[in-house]
């Protein structure tokens, strides 16, 4: 019988900072961190985590851990409305009294990924015909979700940042900077004083974060992800907590890192277009991924279809690749020489 991965110690990471990691269920990351920041009215969290049972019982333990209650809480900035950061915000909003912030891009998507009305699986399966998937495959690969319309609570916020705002923290600046990429409306939260940033799932210690796209992103996510990696590096040297895995020490050199894996990404893509393959799904199955592809779970198939599409999207900005209508649409490298 498999047992749940233990979860990591609460960890204070900077003064008045704890780390808490609550666990996840149903994927490969086993828990997200959320952290509480104390200010000198309470306590902040970045990030509300995902919504299982015993979440709310576990958040309550860690921030007595850093000497406070949920009580404490007067606000949660979140990161992005994937499940395990936004998941457990509309319980936490009925448990006390903080505010919840999210960027506007994010909160215009709450409803059409969560709500019970949304036809968010139909627009799934259009795009994946559009992406070539054959229909034996596709209402499977649109069906599985994680935390899809119906599966938590929404809840909208009381408080919407933009780049550059500074929500309302008594005794700590706390600067939200817009990454879009991840997601259109993914905030990063920097600590000028601190020279720290919370990352969320825009940079991560090891893995490489999910740029997909699909009927929730933008039309380029991956051009917008290499901007909002640019725009790491101007925050000056700085500590990054991501939501998983491990602290990094020096945000823009991780940044550097990812953006050197999507040029080397780049280039198989086009060396795949040129070797025949055409749709999205037919470049998907050509790519080399850690796992073969038909072992892993149908919402990590769609993953990485919407991560090779992000890929030709990005080569077609940029002159590389074109596209002709569909479905399925079909791909093909742009010959002329210089492209790689
Ligand atoms: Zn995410
Ligand atoms: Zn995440």
């Amino acid at each position: 019988m498999s047992t749940a991965p233990a979860l990591p110690p609460v960890e204070q990471v900077l003064p008045g900072i704890w780390a808490l990691p609550l666990p996840i269920t149903g994927t490969g990351l086993a828990y997200v961190r959320v952290y509480a920041i104390e200010a000198d009215d309470g306590f902040y969290l970045v990030d509300a985590g995902w919504p299982s049972p015993s979440a709310l019982d576990l958040l309550a333990a860690g921030l007595a851990a850093a000497g406070a209650s949920l009580a404490d809480l007067r606000g949660v900035l979140v990161t992005h409305i994937h499940p395990d950061h936004y998941g457990l915000a509309a319980r936490i909003r009925e448990a006390t009294t903080a505010w919840i912030a999210l960027h506007p891009a994010e909160a215009a998507l709450i409803d059409v990924r969560y709500s019970t009305e949304s036809k968010l699986g139909a627009s799934i399966q259009q795009w994946l015909h559009a992406a070539g998937v054959p229909h034996s495959r596709s209402e499977e690969l649109s069906a599985s979700m994680l935390a899809g319309p119906g599966d938590i609570g929404i809840c909208h916020p009381d408080l919407e940042l933009r780049h550059g705002d500074r929500p309302p923290i008594p005794g700590r600046e706390v600067v939200a900077v817009h990454t879009p990429g991840h997601t259109p409306g993914h905030l990063m939260f920097d600590l000028p004083a601190e020279n720290a940033v919370f990352a969320g799932d825009h940079l991560l210690s090891r893995a490489t974060p999910n740029i997909s796209f699909g009927p929730l992103s933008d039309p380029d996510p991956l051009s917008d992800y290499l901007r909002s990696l640019l725009a790491v590096a101007d925050l000056g040297p700085r500590t990054a907590f991501p939501a998983h895995q491990h602290a990094i020490p020096d945000a823009a050199s991780r940044a550097e890192e990812l953006v050197r894996h999507h040029d080397d990404r780049l280039q198989e893509v086009l060396m795949v277009l040129r070797s025949g393959a055409e749709t999205v799904h037919e470049v998907c199955g050509e790519l080399a991924w850690h796992h073969r592809l038909e072992s892993l779970p149908a919402y990590l198939v769609r993953a990485a279809l919407g991560e090779t599409h992000a890929h030709l999207l990005r080569l077609a900005t940029l002159g590389a690749a074109t596209v002709s209508p569909g479905p399925p649409q079909r791909w093909a490298a742009v010959s002329t020489r210089g492209t790689g």
